[in-house]
């Protein structure tokens, strides 16, 4: 039967990279009935909000969407649709694997840590004030029950994964109270989890131990505004925001989608590297029981990444994002 999933093409580099990972999983084999949604932009111009309430019907109905980036406006304008979709959905926990992978030239051969990220509220809940001209206030809202389940939701992904480290990162010497509860309560969960080692870090002493040590990390926790600037840290160590994959799953819902942006100096033009999606789209397929097509997909892609005759500019070569597509299906078939 086949499975039904929502595509959310986005805009920017969205649409290329999206039209790239159903052409791969359909040269996998795997059944998959699509129905393509706009948000952001388009969809603010058709009814006024960046994500409709018919599209959001539908992930609640179908569970599960794959998703391209979508713009959000600087300074001005709608709540952003990522946004919007992650807490309208309650997709509390997101989720992105940062590994390195053989024939990508980087900074480290040896990382293999996973990024959890607390997706609905600290900074990113959107209350800001202006308070009077020329004093602004955006308000970081900490909870224990969002602080409860995604500490919860890291130590059973260790557990469930076979990793062995949770480290907890944050700003409690200065944000004492809101940091200070987070902080806490990963404390209390800890103590459920013997078998896992739990270690607490403040961010800018994790950011300079990432550099300098990556392979000394495991599970990473964070809070959303933490968790979105590491991630694409940690993505510069091992090749960039081309090949780092995300997730964002909620106790009934998952969206699928890469931890860059819609890379608006590249779109357009079929150079963006649509790796980082596609491996979106593989956690998407393991999360719909497809392991199989899953894993002869990632190999195809290590494999032609170890030949390096079809890289993106953005991993030093000079392929278009068909090309590479092209020659990954190509990979893909004769191993079905
Ligand atoms: P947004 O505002 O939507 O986050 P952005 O340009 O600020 O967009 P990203 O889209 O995350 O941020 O990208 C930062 C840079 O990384 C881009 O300018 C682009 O050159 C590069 N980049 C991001 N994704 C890719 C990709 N899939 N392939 C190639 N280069 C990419």
């Amino acid at each position: 039967m086949a499975h039904k999933v929502i595509l959310i093409p986005g805009d920017g580099i969205g649409p290329e990279i999206t039209e790239a990972a159903v052409r791969v999983i359909e040269a996998a084999g795997v059944d998959i009935e699509w129905e393509r949604h706009e948000a952001g932009i388009p969809s603010v111009q058709k009814c006024g909000l960046s994500v409709s309430d018919e599209l959001l019907d539908s992930i609640r109905r179908n569970k599960i969407a794959l998703k391209g980036p979508i713009t959000t406006l600087v300074g001005k304008g709608f709540k952003s649709a990522n946004v919007t979709l992650r807490q309208k959905l309650d997709l509390y926990a997101n989720l992105r694997p940062v590994k390195s992978i053989g024939g990508i030239r980087s900074r480290y051969d040896k990382v293999d840590l996973v990024i959890v990220r607390e997706n609905t509220e600290d900074l990113y809940t959107g209350i800001e004030n202006l308070i009077t001209p020329g004093v602004t206030q955006a308000i970081k809202i900490v909870t224990e029950r969002a602080s409860l389940r995604i500490a919860r939701w890291a130590f059973e992904y260790a557990k469930k994964n076979g990793r062995k480290k949770v480290t907890l990162v944050h700003k409690a010497n200065i944000m004492k109270i809101s940091d200070g509860l987070f902080l806490r309560i990963f404390d209390e969960v800890a103590r459920e989890y013997p078998e896992i080692v739990a270690e607490d870090m403040i961010v800018d002493a994790l950011a300079m131990n990432l550099v300098m040590d990556p392979s000394r990390f495991d599970v990473l926790l964070l809070g959303n505004l933490f968790g979105d600037i590491v991630s694409d840290l940690a993505a510069g160590l091992v090749g960039g925001l081309g090949v780092v994959p995300g997730a964002n799953i909620g106790e009934e819902y998952a969206v699928f989608e890469a931890v860059h942006g819609t890379a608006p100096d590249i779109a357009g033009k079929n150079i963006a590297n649509p790796t980082a999606l596609i491996f979106s789209a593989l956690l998407m397929l393991r999360h719909l029981g497809e392991d199989a097509a899953a894993d002869r997909i990632f190999k195809s892609v290590v494999v032609n990444l170890a030949i390096g005759k079809h890289l993106t500019a953005d991993l030093g070569g000079t392929c278009s994002t068909s090309e590479y597509t092209d020659e990954l299906i190509k990979e893909i078939k004769s191993r079905n």
